[in-house]
Formats: structure tokens, sequence, C-alpha cells
């Protein structure tokens, strides 16, 4: 860089220091750290600023660029240096109108943030690549920020090397909570409770081998996990799990930890009280990105009672759904009678398919399993528990909580509680998306 670029640096530096130093001086020092040590000029300005008693916090406004642990949710315009994690695209649907994003997520050495790009056309990334983002925004999403880059941010490719899947582990770098757990993430520190701890013996390429499993706990979750070697670990104990990597077991996110991680026991006490607090909502794009979970609370509109809902018959030996009283293993059986309703819920972020069972649909429409039969009987519609489901349930927003599994055709939930709130969660997602750039 020439004098004549690093200039309103210079003076940018001078402002901060105020009369102590000179603007010569300054450019001076600048075109020795940037020309000669071969420094980003975003370092040299911050270590120029930290020797001449400057404070080195102080800029960073102006040049806007922060690494991912320093984001606050609040940023109107933010410069990013990142290595791009994944790339999805999605279509969604504002205001009637569809429109392509790209979700994800993006990581530097301080930690990882998730990212969406609401201009397609002007905003390419690609997996893998080291970019810089600039005029990116953020907003916080339930205590977490999420990183948005609409019409004004701008994407350029950066040959600066990001170690970011390399980083030491147990570096606290990757810190992240249950809910984050997602598919493919590599070198995850995670603490929790441990419970349902199982030693097993396998045989892998034909030599035994112990085993140990059982579930993680957190304040946002639980997850299953396999730590595939002989570990002491204790029912109940808090864990700061280090190293390990996500692959998704059916359809929901686990924990596996290999050679080189790491089981660290925690003083009891040390994670607060995890007994008997629900997770916290997650929209449900967000419980998309990570692909699903053990243990999730979402909130929804019912847009759609789907076909199956409402009174169906079981065998009796393998609890399928019998079709004109056949069950497709053991042929002609008396069936017995179960009520369920298969819902799709949206929260203007996304949709999710959920499965009520008995209890929870007897709940739902007030009414139980005999009346139901009766009703049917009495119609003589065996449809009828179906449309008096979607007469009471279309447009009702409900949090439901429940085990969320992934597939091609996207997540679904069993659930497990559900109540209904008394917000529309659709207009309130959908305004969440109005908020941000590019919807007016
Ligand atoms: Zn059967």
């Amino acid at each position: 860089m020439d004098r004549e670029e690093l200039a309103p640096h210079a003076e940018e530096l001078a402002r901060v220091l105020g009369e102590k130093v000179t603007k010569d001086r300054l450019l001076d020092e600048l075109e020795r750290y940037v020309n000669l040590y071969r420094v980003s000029l975003e370092w040299a300005k911050r270590d120029i600023l930290k020797k001449m008693g400057g404070d080195p916090g102080s800029i960073g406004n102006g040049s806007g660029r922060k690494s991912v642990a320093e984001l606050t949710g609040a940023e109107q315009s933010v410069d990013l240096l990142v290595k791009v994690l994944t790339v999805n695209p999605k279509t969604i649907e504002v205001g009637g109108a569809r429109k392509n994003i790209l979700y994800g997520y993006v990581a530097d050495e301080s930690g990882r943030v998730p990212y969406t790009v609401w201009e397609t056309e002007s905003v390419q990334l690609k997996e893998g690549e080291t970019v810089v983002i600039r005029n990116a925004y953020t907003k916080e999403y339930k205590g977490a920020p999420q990183l948005n880059l609409g019409n004004r941010a701008s994407v350029e490719r950066s040959d600066e090397v990001l170690d970011v899947a390399d980083m030491p582990a147990g570096g606290g770098h990757c810190e992240v909570k249950v809910a984050e757990l997602a598919e493919g993430m590599n070198y995850v520190v995670v603490s929790g409770k441990v419970s349902k701890i199982e030693r097993k013996e396998i045989v892998a390429a034909g030599e035994r081998k112990n085993i140990v499993t059982g579930v993680l706990t957190d304040e946002t979750g639980s997850a299953e996990f396999t730590i595939w070697k002989e570990a002491e670990l204790q029912e109940g104990a808090e864990v700061r799990i280090v190293g390990a990597y996500v692959k998704s077991w059916r359809g929901i996110p686990k924990l596996n930890l290999g050679d080189k991680a790491e089981v660290q026991v925690l003083a009891a006490g040390t994670l607060g009280d995890l007994a008997g607090i629900a997770p916290k909502a997650r929209t449900l794009l967000d419980v998309e990105l990570s692909g699903g979970g053990m243990d999730v609370v979402v909130r929804g509109t019912i847009v759609d009672v789907r076909e199956g809902s409402g009174l169906v018959m079981r065998c009796p030996e393998c609890r399928r759904v019998l079709q004109k009283g056949t069950c497709r293993v053991h042929g002609k059986v008396k069936g017995v009678d179960d009520l369920r309703i298969k819902a799709i819920l949206d929260d203007g972020t996304s949709t999710m398919n959920v499965v009520f069972g008995k209890e929870l649909t007897e709940a739902l429409l007030n009414m139980s399993i005999d009346e139901a039969v009766r009703l049917t009987t009495e119609e003589r519609n065996p449809d009828a528990v179906k449309e008096l489901a979607e007469e009471r349930l279309f447009a009702r927003t409900l949090e439901v909580r429940g085990m969320v599994r992934s597939d091609d055709f996207g997540p679904m939930m069993i659930a497990r509680e559900a109540r209904a709130v008394e917000v529309d969660a659709r207009e309130e997602g959908a305004k969440l998306l109005t908020e941000l750039e590019g919807f007016e």
C-alpha cells in the first residue's frame, strides 16, 4: 500500500491519539508495518495504538472489521474475515413472493456464527473458501448473534489462511451448545450433564472393543454420545467434552468421541441446575440448520392437518396402521383404535411436520378416543375426526416439544408435549424476516 492509501488510516489513528503523535510519524509507522512487516492493516493499526498508548478498541467501529467472537447481534454494518463452513440454498416465501436465500455457518479462529444471504444474485459463497464479508449486519436471536448479508453486503475471496478446521482441540474456541450440534462439525467443545450411561462391547475390525454411550444435556437440549473407547464416567456427572465430532444417526445429530477426544469432569454444580428445565424455543429454520435433536422446543402455527390424521386402526401385533383392515405384515387382523394428528407447523422462517400421538391428540381436540370412535360411527364418516381437527386446530399456534429427525424431506417432530400459545408464530417469524433488509 502506498502512502496515499494509508493516509486516511493515519488520520484515524491521529484522531484516537489526539495531539500526542504527528500524522507523519503515524504514516511512517503504518508504512513500516504494512509494507515491511507485511501484517494486515487492521493488525497494524491496533498494534500501533497499543504501542502509543491509545485504545485499540476505539478503532474497528470506523473500519468495521470484527472477529466472530466480538459480534454482539447489534451491528448495523460489519466486516469479517471468515471461512465458509457450509452453504445451503433455500426458497422461502415472504409476503406471497418466493425468494432464494442461502444459509449456513461461517467461522474464524474465535468462533462460528450462522449466516443468511438474502441477495443470492450479488453474493456467492462457496464451502471451504476464505472470504472478506463487508457491510453485513447482525441480529440477536435468542441470545446469539446471527449474521445477515443483505443488499449492501459484498464478498471478496481472500488468500489469507484461516486455520478454522485445524483449531487446536481444547482451545476453547469452538465451544457450542447442544442445540447447535450439526452434522459434519469437527473439534467440538461442549459441556453438559451425562445420563443413561451404558457400556457395550462391540467388535470393530475383528477386535473386541469397549465403548461407552450416553446422553449429554445442557440448557439448550440433549444429544446422544458415543465414546469409542473405555472411559470412566459416572451417571449425572457434569463434563466438558473436547474434540468430538458430529454425525447424524437416524436423522439426529450425535456426538462421537474418537481417540483424540477428551472428557473433562467438572466440579458438581458448575453448570447450574439443569433438572427440569425445558430447552428454549428455537426457530424452525434453526432446527433445520442443525438437522434435528433429541429434545427440541419450537413454536409454530398449524397450517395444515395432513392425510392420515384422525382415528386410525393399528395392527395389535406390530402397531402398523391398517389399510382396509389389513396389516402389511400380518394380513387381516382385528384392529386397535388409535388417534393421531399429523400437522404442518409454520413459524414464518420455515415449516416442519409434527406428529401428535394419542394423548396429545385427545388433549388438543379436547376429546377422548372413545368419543372419537362414537363421532366416527355416528357420522358414518371415517374422516370425521380429521375434519374436526382441521376445524379446531387450523391457524392455532402451539408450542411443541419433542424429538426431531431429519431426512431428505426435512425435519419431522414426534411431539411429546404441546400447548396453545396466544401469539401468531407465523406473523412473528414473518415480522422477523420483513424487518431484515430486502423485504420492505
Ligand atoms: Zn402387523
